[in-house]
């Protein structure tokens, strides 16, 4: 949010003034409360306007200005206590172009073309210092405004990985700055708590980690793992350090916490590219980062650089883009899957979220939408879940006026008409009309996607015109269209119906693996789609199969054996199977010894003499084939020897160590007889 800057100086004033109050109101929900009421974002966007207005009219700028000062006034309640060193923020660079201008800044500040930097992670959490003297913690104060903090030493010393002594050579006095946080698990644990306790929900783990270390009584902090890494220091009499790589190794020797990702860059470019890195690779850590931190590596170079009011400029935060974002529920529509189960989803007003614009949200189904009391009208916090799919994170209940409304599954099918259930023990609301139009058209989308029959230049439009002209009403009707059925739809020329009807041909050559996945057997993904085609060949085998055959094989568990014989058992599909066999569609695969049974597997074969029938080499390829392993020596662990004419010692020791011993005939029988099983 970059508000327009008044032209009008009393304008900007107003504005100013109203800007400041909106954000000391949520700075004290923030900082000493722990609850925000809205996202980082917004209030970064509000900090940024109240800038824009200050830099055109500096005149505005007063001292107590929330431009000015960090973090917020410390709570009562906690001692008050003034910081030996002053505690800063960190200005913030939003993208790639920001940072480049904080290195042309620190070079003309520092007169030289060159700088070094040392980036570390920005760990989401709260700022701590504490103050060691004699090599013992004396002290563990919060940020506060940045000169006077909060004393939480109790809450300080329940975290473990605080050293309350310090190993090796310490100064008298010292003073270390890092990071208190909360790992994600644990913040999922302490809310699980909250939740069952009906107590309100931490909005993240920074909220939970300050609330966690800000608690009057060190019992409750000692219950929560908090956990820190330091980065910094401040007084620190008599050490001498020449740059910030090595101050962070002077705080692990000391026995600290330091965070290990931190790297060393002569050059913004290298920097830069390190920060993007770990926009995705932030997801994989155990504990959440808003973004790295940028400082100058030379200890003389930041004191030549020095300080603003509010932060260093020897350092800048990258932030990364919100993943949260505020905005509110328009509509909550449903809409009907090929399973016929109906999923409601929510239309939002549209806002920005990583980097894209989001409209939908996914609300799976009716109980979900209870656990998280979602109405319609609803002003709710999104977020990305696996960087894909907006989910909703949570209604910010106390915006609500009164005017939201309540939503339910309808019990009729929107597409339909036909009467909605739940089974008992499912979470989905169904279609109870197996020739519902949404579940043919949606079938048949899944049908010509990608992963299944891939058919080219029939997208859903096309789908949908179809079914709407009555051309086709199921899959197989796909395989009678002709190029005069297509060209009256609309915008469809002569070289794209001809292109259409040559890819629907085509895809009569997919093969049984692509058109098993395509039927759309509920659980029959494309894995277990290729796996079946190629252990059994063919559709006819796999319709007799039994769910023990099915579940005789590794990978196929019960459910999908439930789901493919429950499948074929229905006269309707085992029609549009024969009828797509009769339109010349593929309906066998070759069968791979990769997917094969291996009724030999786990056996060990010696083969020894001359066969009549087959040579050493191919024997050994057929117990291969069938899942067996051929070894050279006879020892306790082989299971039989084969001997064939004129076997010498092997057969020798296999009568000594009691191993059987086959004939060629005994051997052609065992082979014939598990191949039978196969
Ligand atoms: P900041 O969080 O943007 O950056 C400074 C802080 O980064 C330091 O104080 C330190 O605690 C931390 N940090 C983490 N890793 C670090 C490292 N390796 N080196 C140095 N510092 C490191 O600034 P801020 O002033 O602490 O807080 C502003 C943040 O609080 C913004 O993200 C703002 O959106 C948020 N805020 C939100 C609301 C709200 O209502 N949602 C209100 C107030 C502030």
């Amino acid at each position: 949010m970059s508000a327009k800057v008044p032209a009008d100086k009393e304008q900007a004033a107003r504005l100013a003034a109203e800007l400041r109050a909106k954000i000391d109101h949520h700075s004290h929900r923030y900082y000493v409360l722990d609850a925000p009421e809205i996202t980082d974002a917004e209030f970064d966007g509000l900090l940024r306007a109240l800038q824009s207005v200050e830099a055109a009219y500096p005149e505005l700028v007063a001292p107590d200005s929330p431009t000015q000062r960090v973090g917020g006034a410390p709570a009562e309640g906690f001692g008050r206590v003034a910081h030996p060193t002053p505690m800063l923020s960190l200005g913030n660079a939003l993208s790639l172009d920001e940072l480049k201008a904080f290195d042309a800044r620190v070079k003309s500040g520092l007169g030289s073309d060159t700088a070094e930097y040392v980036v570390e992670l920005k760990i989401d959490g709260l700022a701590i210092n504490l103050l060691y003297e004699g090599g013992r913690l004396i002290r563990g104060a919060t940020r506060g405004d940045g000169v006077y903090g909060e004393d939480v030493t109790a809450n300080v010393r329940t975290i473990r990985a605080v050293p309350l002594t310090l190993r090796g050579g310490y100064p008298a006095r010292l003073e270390v700055r890092g990071e208190v946080f909360l790992p994600r698990r644990e913040f999922e644990r302490i809310n699980k708590g909250r939740e069952a306790a009906e107590e309100a929900l931490f909005a993240n783990p920074r909220n939970a980690a300050a609330g966690s270390l800000r608690q009057l009584d060190p019992r409750i902090t000692a219950d929560r793992a908090l956990d820190i890494f330091v980065y910094g220091v401040g007084v620190r009499e008599g050490v001498e350090l020449a740059t910030h790589a090595e101050t962070l190794a002077y705080l692990a020797s000391l026995g600290f916490k330091t965070n290990p990702h931190y790297r060393v860059y002569p050059t913004i470019e290298e920097v830069a590219a390190y920060c993007e890195s770990w926009a995705d690779k932030r997801a994989d850590l155990p504990y959440d980062i808003d973004g790295l931190v940028v400082k100058v590596n030379s200890l003389a170079d930041q004191a030549t650089l020095g300080f603003t009011a509010k932060d260093p400029r020897w350092a800048i935060a990258y932030k990364f883009p919100a993943e949260q974002a505020v905005t509110t529920v328009e509509d909550i529509i449903v809409s009907v899957g090929r399973t016929g189960v109906l999923t409601p989803t929510a239309v939002l007003k549209p806002v920005r979220l990583a980097g894209t614009t989001v409209s939908r949200a996914a609300l799976h189904n009716e109980d979900y939408i209870r656990d998280k009391d979602v109405h319609i009208g609803d002003t709710v916090l999104v977020h990305k879940a696996g960087e894909i799919i907006p989910e909703v994170v949570a209604v910010l209940a106390e915006r609500r006026t009164g005017a939201e409304r309540e939503f339910a599954i309808p019990a009729a099918c929107p597409e339909c008409g036909s009467p909605v259930v739940r089974q008992p023990g499912e979470a989905a609301h169904k279609c109870t009309n197996p020739s519902c139009p949404a579940i043919l058209r949606e079938g048949l989308f899944h049908f010509v996607s990608r992963d299944a029959m891939d058919i080219d230049g029939l997208g859903p439009a096309i789908v949908t015109a179809l079914l709407a002209a009555g051309l086709v009403r199921d899959a197989a009707d796909l395989y009678a269209l002709t190029k005069e059925q297509l060209l009256p739809l609309e915008r469809m020329g002569e070289k794209s119906a001809q292109n259409l009807i040559e890819a629907i041909d085509k895809s009569r050559q997919a093969g049984l693996a692509r058109a098993l996945f395509a039927l759309g057997i509920r659980f029959v993904g494309v894995k277990a789609a290729g796996i079946l085609a190629r252990r059994f060949g063919d559709v006819d085998a796999i319709a007799r199969a039994t769910a023990d055959d099915l579940t005789a094989i590794e990978e196929i568990g019960p459910k999908i054996a439930g789901s493919v014989v429950a499948w074929f058992a229905a006269p309707e599909n085992l029609a549009l199977v024969a009828r797509l066999r009769r339109a010349g569609v593929k309906l066998t695969e070759e069968r791979s010894t990769e997917d094969a049974p291996r009724p030999l597997a786990g056996k060990t074969f010696v083969l020894t003499g001359t066969l009549a029938a087959m040579t050493r080499g191919e024997a050994a390829a057929r117990i291969e084939q069938l899942g067996g392993k051929v070894a050279g020596a006879v020892s306790k662990k082989t299971d039989y020897v084969v001997a064939g004419e004129e076997a010498g010692s092997k057969l020798d020791k296999a009568g000594k160590l009691g191993v059987a011993v086959l004939d060629e005939a005994g051997f052609e029988e065992l082979l014939k007889s598990v191949a039978d099983m196969v």
